[in-house]
């Protein structure tokens, strides 16, 4: 049977271009999304048709649930393990932007509460009830070694001040990512972070001119945005077992962003 991902938010974005080039790689495929049925679908539907272009038969279900709610989660799981009875792969993708984009000095805490949800808290629980399943996975069959890969941010690092809640969310992720790859790594299941810089997504849509001027500049060494693929490839390298002494770490897909230069 093939290996199987369930990749959060895959039904735009990132986490679309996620599941293709995992699709393309022969893995079967969970697609969540949160309201936009239709683009699931369409994810869905090209994932299979890339998988049969590269010579693989693939299965791509897309199953609705907002990773901020815990019943939601639950459910998610439960769909996974009763379409496919396995998970090799948890992609913690979905994920929003500052709601309102407020400065430090005016963000609202009803803001901060359900961007968190999603954000953080969404990917933590997901990941312990995820984690939970690839242990007594393991314990069955210990060739079974189950991954946890976690998309986070330049800003988890880069500072934005009308993006406050965002960046702390992602600078959270940091060490959700160290503390799962510490307790997970006795199961042979390896957890990561991939940190990408500036993609083209619906995310990024209403910040285009700002951030069209900005590499046109030099921001990045790489002077162009990223595309949905170019994470999606970092996630395959990632999830095909090619980084098998390595936990817990992060992988930069920025153009060069981080790269100081004088
Ligand atoms: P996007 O184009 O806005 O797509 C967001 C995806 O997440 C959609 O599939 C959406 O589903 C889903 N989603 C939103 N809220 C959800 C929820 N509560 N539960 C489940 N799914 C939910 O965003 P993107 O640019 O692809 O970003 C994807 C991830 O990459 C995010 O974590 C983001 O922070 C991160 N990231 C993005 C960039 C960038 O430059 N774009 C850079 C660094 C990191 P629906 O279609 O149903 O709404």
């Amino acid at each position: 049977m093939n290996q199987v991902a369930l990749i959060t938010g895959a039904s735009r974005g990132i986490g679309r271009g996620v599941a293709l080039d995992l699709a393309a790689a022969g893995w079967n495929l969970v697609v969540n999304y949160a309201n936009n049925k239709t683009a699931a679908d369409d994810t869905a539907e090209c994932s299979i048709e890339h998988a049969r272009s590269a010579g693989h038969e693939i299965c791509a279900k897309t199953c609705q649930g907002d990773v901020g709610q815990s019943k939601d989660r639950d459910r998610l799981v439960s769909f996974v393990r009763n379409q496919f009875g396995r998970l090799d792969l948890l992609v913690n993708n979905a994920g929003i932007t500052s709601i309102g984009r407020s400065d430090l000095l005016e963000a609202s805490e009803e803001n901060w509460d359900a961007l968190m949800a999603i954000n953080l808290k969404g990917p933590f629980f997901l990941s312990q009830l995820v984690g939970n399943w690839m242990i007594e996975q393991n314990k069955l069959d210990s060739s079974l070694r189950g991954k946890i890969i976690n998309i986070s941010s330049i800003s988890s690092d880069a500072v934005s001040i009308n993006r406050g809640d965002y960046c702390i969310a992602k600078a959270g992720l940091r060490m959700v990512t160290k503390l799962f790859a510490a307790r997970l790594a006795d199961a042979g299941i390896n957890v990561y972070e991939v940190r990408p810089g500036i993609i083209a997504s619906d995310m990024t849509e209403p910040v285009k001119n700002k951030y069209d001027k900005m590499i046109n500049e030099g921001l990045t060494p790489i002077r162009r945005w990223g595309q949905p693929g170019d994470v999606g490839k970092a996630v395959v390298a990632l999830a095909q077992d090619y980084f098998p002494f390595t936990t817990g770490d992060v992988f930069n897909v920025d153009g060069g962003f981080t790269v100081r230069r004088i």
